[in-house]
């Protein structure tokens, strides 16, 4: 029997070969099937698989997504995309261009359920989980547009999944992904080029040691004090700052893989030397990067981006506390590049709404 909850766009090869098999198929359809699956092309595209497989295969829901705005950073070329999902909610993805060539920061969740202070994606809680297919079309429409615009054979070449959404919330869904992201016969992406940014659950940061080793942890922290981080995410409640320090030093000792902290910097709240001290005294014996990103200021919360000055000195103290650091650059500050902005505003002013 087809599995008609799973979307076609989730299908894994061995799914794709199980179906042709059901339908009496030969085996070749199945890679058939997968191949343009991942090129982002719709079922009517897929013109060597026989026009009777095909109305079949329009039976089984899709689980695509539809690129319906793009916004370009007059200041560094940065795109935000807007996507629909086919059950009509909106979720939205970042390109940014960099030397080495292009990142694209994908949601997992539409919404979030995690409630941090200052993140835009969170004010309206969790709608639902994205389908493994979902967060593989965040990459694919883009992709496909930009193969017609370049003809380069990728123009994608790195992923961050730090977009809306609790990665680790939507855990079996987000390793599936993972695994048709970085499949060989797939638009193969490099498990060594994807980040993935979590806001910190210690059991699931343990099982991505044995099914996502090669992939980028990073790990928003944000605050070195217990009760400051819980004031500012109140997942801390429930999983403290220690219990994700000593997660985090177990995935970097068995991975061998440097761990990356995110410290959104705040005015007045975690910019000061007390906490540049903490934050050296936690992530010592740690092989671990700390990387500092000006908080983008959300209107609806009354949190302030440090000033580029305050960022510079404390990454100054950092360093002279030997802490490895750095400033993220920001991109695309002026189409609302942070977390849920833009698509919080669209939903508001209901404009993409049916
Ligand atoms: N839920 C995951 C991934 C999504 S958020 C996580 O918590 O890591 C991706 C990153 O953007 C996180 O580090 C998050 O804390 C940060 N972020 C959210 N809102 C922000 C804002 N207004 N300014 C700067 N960074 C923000």
């Amino acid at each position: 029997m087809i599995d008609t909850k799973k979307t076609l766009t989730s299908y894994s090869l061995d799914d794709a070969k199980a179906l042709m098999q059901e339908l009496g198929q030969p085996a070749f359809r199945a890679e058939q099937l997968f191949s343009w699956i991942h090129k982002g092309a719709t079922v009517d595209e897929m013109t060597n698989l026989p026009k009777d497989l095909r109305e079949k295969l329009k039976l089984i829901p899709f689980g695509g997504v539809e690129i319906i705005t793009r916004l370009t950073s007059k200041k560094d070329g940065t795109v935000k995309y807007l996507y629909k999902l086919e059950d009509g909610n909106i979720i939205e993805g970042v390109l940014m261009q960099y030397s080495y060539g292009r990142t694209i920061c994908i949601s997992t969740q539409v919404g979030c359920n995690m409630g941090c202070a200052f993140c835009a994606s969170t004010l309206e809680g969790c709608v639902r989980n994205l389908t493994p297919g979902e967060m593989l079309y965040e990459i694919l429409s883009v992709e496909r547009e930009l193969q017609k615009e370049d003809k380069q054979d990728r123009a994608i070449t790195n992923v961050v999944l730090m977009g809306s959404g609790e990665p680790l919330d939507n855990y079996d869904n987000t390793i599936a992904f993972l695994k048709l992201v970085s499949h060989p016969k797939g638009i193969n992406i490099s498990p060594r080029n994807i980040s993935l940014s979590t806001c910190g659950i210690p059991s699931k940061i343990i099982r991505l040691i044995e099914e996502a080793p090669h992939v980028t942890l990073s790990i928003s922290l944000h605050a070195p004090f217990n009760n400051m981080r819980s004031e500012l995410m109140p997942i801390n409640r429930v999983y403290p700052l220690n219990d994700v320090l000593e997660a985090a030093k177990l995935y970097a000792e068995k991975t061998g893989r440097r761990v990356i902290f995110e410290y959104a910097l705040i005015s007045g709240v975690n910019d000061t030397k007390e906490c540049a001290t903490q934050l050296s005294r936690i992530t010592r014996g740690i092989n671990c990067h700390v990387n500092l990103i000006p908080l983008n200021t959300v209107k609806e919360r009354n949190l302030i981006g440090a000033t580029r000055k305050k960022a510079n000195e404390f990454l100054v103290m950092l360093k002279n506390l030997g802490v490895s650091a750095t400033i993220r650059r920001e991109m695309g500050s002026d189409i609302e590049g942070a977390c849920g902005q833009l698509r919080r505003r669209v939903i508001k002013e209901g404009e993409f709404l049916d």
